[in-house]
């Protein structure tokens, strides 16, 4: 409530112009496209500094963010092992961190964002044989592979993946979720290192609510490498699990970069995590396409029930020539358009919808990094089931 006027007629008065407001909202929402409830903002949900394995002070990775790279919002990542022995992050690092995300923000401009990366590693277990284990904890090793990690507001101290009260994706949850946070999984693998990286309860799904979307195949230094990120995210998916899409560069240089698009109410801590939360938001690969989806009037990160087959609605803005512009349905491409230019919209009614499906948008460009990768936009799904 703001500055509450002591008059009488005041609560009428409230009661009144919320009445007069919710009329004016649905003539809005009637006659406009609700893209303008949202702003899109541009960021970067992975990143390391001097405090574990990276370059430059946070301060200079924020300043980066905010001059060179443009960015409205940028989430700082350190491990939680920090940079040296006893290989756990110093709280004074912790609280550096934060000290400096709360100086670099500044409503409506610039957000920046403490977080750090839950770095789980096999060798913390007693049984894992292949290398010198430390000896943390009991039994066989877990392949829990790497989350990200951040808050809105700042906290104590982070949640170690080396402390017995946080081993596991469901303690890490539980916790952050007490903190008021959020997680993301990093990097999904497809080989032995990213074994457990989903093992969690579907309660979580609201606090560990991204996953960082990778391409199934990339090539670097001449060779193309099977990735498979998408094609695990998607298993993961198929499987029942809910997750929206975010990318990061994971600079360990300073160099933050635009990987991620959020569809937010305001340019705001509080507004970006809201979106986050709801997975209202997409990855990128390099271009900063514009992207939007949406199935019967609902965003992209949203659970809806329909009573007729479900109308997508999509349009894109490339940086350049669109090769394809593909709907995923359940894992597999159910629709494919390759448009003529830069943009492209259409709307397309699923007729073969068969009760239950999620629905993501892949956006492929027809131009090249210097590695020959091709720019990419993965939309977060929308998930529909018939009344
Ligand atoms: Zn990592
Ligand atoms: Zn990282």
């Amino acid at each position: 409530m703001q500055n509450a006027p002591s008059i009488f007629g005041y609560q009428w008065c409230r009661w009144r112009w919320a009445g007069v407001l919710a009329w004016l909202t649905a003539l809005k929402l009637a006659g406009a496209p609700a893209a303008e409830q949202y702003h899109r903002y541009w960021g970067d949900v992975h990143g390391h500094t001097i405090f574990s394995d990276g370059k430059g002070t946070a301060a200079d990775y924020f300043q980066y963010a905010r001059d060179v790279a443009h960015l409205d919002f940028v989430i700082v990542t350190d491990h939680d092992f920090g940079h040296e022995a006893p290989w756990r992050m110093p709280k004074a690092h912790w609280q550096q961190t934060q000290a400096a995300a709360e100086q670099y923000t500044v409503n409506g401009r610039f957000v920046a964002i403490a977080g750090y990366e839950w770095t789980s590693q096999p060798k913390y277990w007693r049984g894992f044989t292949n290398a010198a284990s430390e000896g943390l904890f009991p039994g066989p090793p877990c392949y829990y592979n790497h989350k990200n990690v951040y808050f809105p507001k700042p906290v104590d101290y982070l949640f170690s993946a080396k402390d017995v009260a946080y081993l596991t994706p469901d303690l890490l949850a539980a916790a952050v979720q007490r903190a008021g946070g959020l997680i993301q999984n990093n990097h999904p693998s497809a080989e032995v290192e990213g074994r457990d990286q989903f093992d969690y309860d579907g309660r979580w799904f609201s606090v560990i609510a991204n996953t960082e979307m990778l391409p199934d195949l990339m090539r670097y230094g001449g060779k193309t490498y099977a990735l498979r990120g998408e094609e695990t995210v998607r298993g993961f998916l198929n499987r029942g699990g809910r997750t929206g899409f975010v990318g990061g560069s994971d600079t360990h240089e300073g160099r933050p970069s635009a990987r991620t698009a959020v569809l937010a109410t305001a340019l705001t801590r509080e507004a970006l995590f809201e979106a986050l939360r709801h997975r209202r938001n997409y990855a990128v690969s390099q271009a900063q396409i514009e992207l939007d989806f949406k199935i019967n009037g609902h965003w992209m990160g949203e659970e809806i029930a329909v009573t007729n087959p479900p109308h997508l609605n999509v349009a894109v803005q490339g940086t350049a020539k669109l090769a394809e512009v593909a709907v995923v349905r359940n894992g597999l491409v159910c629709h494919r358009v390759t448009p003529a230019g830069n943009e492209v919209r259409f709307t397309w009614r699923d007729n073969a919808f068969a009760g239950a499906a999620y629905y993501y948008v892949r956006v492929t460009q027809a131009d090249a990094d210097e590695e020959g990768n091709p720019s990419r936009a993965w939309s977060s799904p929308i998930w529909v089931k018939a009344r």
